[in-house]
């Protein structure tokens, strides 16, 4: 069985669409299958007017691989780098020389955003 929000990711679409129209919580994965096959009306609809914007995005720490699937937020940096909020700030990437290195806490459920600009 999968979860919702697997299928969500899967199809890429919201949750709260899924929740809409129907997908159930749990299901098996020929279910998902069949959903991809054959899409449903509201599926190619949505899938139509995606903007071009990723509805899921793959956060990836930089430092020890740990990755998950998350909305992309508007308040969300331009990173460099992603790190989990546990690491040390010698672990991660020496910046690149003239760049003025800054941190934004709250990215997914445990990254930091490592953002290096230049001045
Ligand atoms: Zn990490």
């Amino acid at each position: 069985m999968i979860t919702r929000r697997d299928a969500a990711q899967q199809l890429d679409i919201p949750i709260e669409m899924a929740v809409r129209h129907g997908i159930p919580a749990r299901l098996t994965v020929d279910e998902l299958v069949a959903l991809e096959k054959q899409p449903p009306a509201w599926l190619v609809q949505s899938r139509a007017n995606r903007t071009g914007k990723p509805v899921w995005v793959d956060l990836a720490c930089v430092v020890c691989g740990y990755h998950e699937a998350a909305r992309p937020k508007k308040w969300w940096p331009d990173y460099t780098w992603l790190s989990c909020d546990d690491h040390h700030a010698d672990e991660l990437p020496e910046p690149e020389p003239g760049t003025a290195r800054s941190e934004v806490d709250g990215i997914g459920s445990r990254f930091v955003a490592i953002v290096d600009t230049r001045p």
